[in-house]
């Protein structure tokens, strides 16, 4: 294959998603497809927001922890990458989870999918649900249906779906710190379609989410599914950005090269061709260009080409998270509850959104004498935090724990982790506007959108955003002049059944 005929595929950003498009393309270029592919990031490393540190024998993952195991893309990716053998799974048999009720840390109840009960008896048993939204939960049980009524022909948020089946008792208590913990976002914003995509599955084919969460739990028990709902690796996730960076050529990749506009190169009639310009001036051409950013850093990009289309972009709006990894002692250790940790209803009014008991939900995250606290601040309510000092939020994230845990002990070390703009939200109508994206799209051949901002927020959806837009790239005949991202298309016209509902 003669080098002028190769098409140049440029991938701008190194999280997971840019990776797994630039590790895809890499394999199509070496089995032969005419792709040359090449990577630029903007930070001085690659992974994104999965970033995993070391420190004193404790393995602390300063941004996700781990992956759904029901999403098979990062399991079978890390499979693939030789890591088959790093693959562990939550320690689910010590699987509780704690909600902050009234000031007393109360057990999540047992049976739960979500918000759906798959078993009636511990709900009604929990302090954590008021007596009215057992009341609705158990209409909804018994008539099939949403006591609130049908749902919109097109889309509702969180808030109003929760409401409809079980009442805002469940809401207040279980959803929303829930996705808080999950999206750092508002429930009364947040799109049910896109969010709960599951959930409207289950309403549109059972009426009753309690009576499709029985049949749910009755199907995994007789097919004796077992494993745990959360998998890792053994040295954390940043093994497998390490293990996708190897098979990528390090000439391939660019680091520290922030990409600022794209405008449309002169090539040959009828044949797409991009500049994009970097930061420091220097400018790279390519035939296609994979943009596995945030959509607001996309929105940036495409100002200049398709202003419409940077529009849609730029209304996703994300939300900045705060994380604090604390080491403590073994006595520590021995005083902490049962269990992965707790979550914090907005109603208790407090700055934290969770906390995670690491050194309980994985092994070796931490020697036998340590206890390893993740906590988690920022979300919808407290953009402020972001803006602190490390001092300051030291201080915030004490004072909570002393509050909750009565644990008013000196940590051994800490550590403060900030990802502004990083946690996509998908609001009342995402899915329309994903079909306006998919339009403007497809005047502009060989570009294509990835990463967390479209079609699901776990670690699995990045990827496979990614991997599908490098099957699109490589595909990619440029006599065609309608090129499709089919990941979006299928993404915003079906019902969202595999969005990010974790
Ligand atoms: C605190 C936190 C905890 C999470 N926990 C979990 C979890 O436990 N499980 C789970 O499944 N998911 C979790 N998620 C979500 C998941 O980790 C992310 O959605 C996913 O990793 C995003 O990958 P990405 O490649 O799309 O984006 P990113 O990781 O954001 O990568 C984008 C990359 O683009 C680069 N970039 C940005 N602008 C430019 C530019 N102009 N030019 C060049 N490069 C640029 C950035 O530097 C970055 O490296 C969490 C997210 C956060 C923030």
């Amino acid at each position: 294959m003669l080098q002028s005929q190769r098409r140049r595929i440029l991938i701008v950003g190194g999280g997971i998603a840019g990776l797994a498009a630039a590790y895809r393309l890499s394999q199509a270029r070496r089995r032969g497809l005419p792709v040359d592919e090449f990577l630029l990031e903007s930070s001085d490393r690659l992974g994104g927001v999965i970033r995993t540190d070391r420190a004193e024998g404790c393995i602390i993952e300063a941004g996700p922890d781990s992956f759904l195991r029901e999403k098979p893309e990062a399991a079978a990716l890390a499979r693939e990458l030789g890591l088959a053998d790093e693959l562990i799974g939550s320690n689910d048999a010590g699987r509780r989870t704690y909600i902050l009720h009234r000031r007393r840390l109360q057990p999540f109840p047992e049976s739960m999918i979500l918000m759906a009960p798959a078993r009636v008896g511990p709900v009604l048993r929990s302090p954590l649900i008021s007596w009215s939204s057992k009341w609705t939960m158990l209409r909804e049980w018994l008539t099939g249906r949403a006591p609130g009524g049908d749902p919109p022909a097109d889309d509702e948020s969180v808030s109003s779906f929760v409401a409809r089946h079980f009442g805002g008792g469940m809401l207040e208590t279980i959803v929303e710190p829930l996705l808080a913990g999950v999206y750092g976002g508002d429930a009364a914003e947040m799109s049910a379609r896109s969010v709960l995509g599951r959930f409207c599955d289950m309403e549109t084919k059972h009426g009753s989410l309690i009576r499709a969460a029985r049949v749910f739990r009755t199907r995994m028990e007789s097919s004796g599914e077992r494993g745990s709902i959360f998998m890792t690796l053994r040295e954390g996730l940043g093994s497998l950005v390490a293990a996708l960076a190897r098979e990528i050529e390090p000439e391939r990749v660019e680091l520290q090269r922030h990409a600022v506009r794209m405008e449309r190169a002169v090539s040959d009639p009828g044949v797409p061709r991009y500049r994009v310009a970097l930061e420091d001036g220097s400018s790279r051409e390519a035939d296609g260009v994979i943009l596995a950013l945030p959509a607001w850093a996309s929105a940036e990009l495409l100002g200049s080409l398709d202003p419409v289309l940077s529009e849609h972009l730029a209304a996703i709006p994300y939300r900045s998270a705060v994380l604090v990894a604390l080491v403590y002692p073994e006595s520590v250790r021995a005083r902490l509850p049962q269990g992965f940790g707790f979550l914090v209803p907005r109603a208790e009014g407090r700055r934290l959104l969770a906390c995670t008991f690491v050194h309980q939900k994985f092994q070796n995250r931490a020697p036998a004498n340590r206890a390893l606290l993740r906590c988690f601040l920022g979300g919808a309510d407290d953009a402020e935090v972001l803006a602190a000092g490390d001092d300051a939020v030291m201080r915030i994230v004490r004072e909570e724990l002393a509050a909750i845990l009565g644990l008013h002990d000196e940590p051994l070390f800490a550590r403060v982790y900030r990802w502004p703009r990083s946690m996509a939200q998908y609001v009342v109508g995402h899915h329309r506007r994903m079909l306006a994206i998919q339009e403007r799209l497809q005047h502009l051949a060989g570009i294509c959108l990835a990463g967390n901002g479209y079609s699901g927020i776990g670690i699995s959806d990045a990827i496979r955003t990614g991997e599908t837009a490098a099957r699109e790239r490589s595909r990619w005949n440029c006599t065609k002049k309608k090129r499709l991202n089919t990941e979006i298309t299928e993404d915003s016209q079906r019902s969202p059944r595999r969005e990010a509902e974790s």
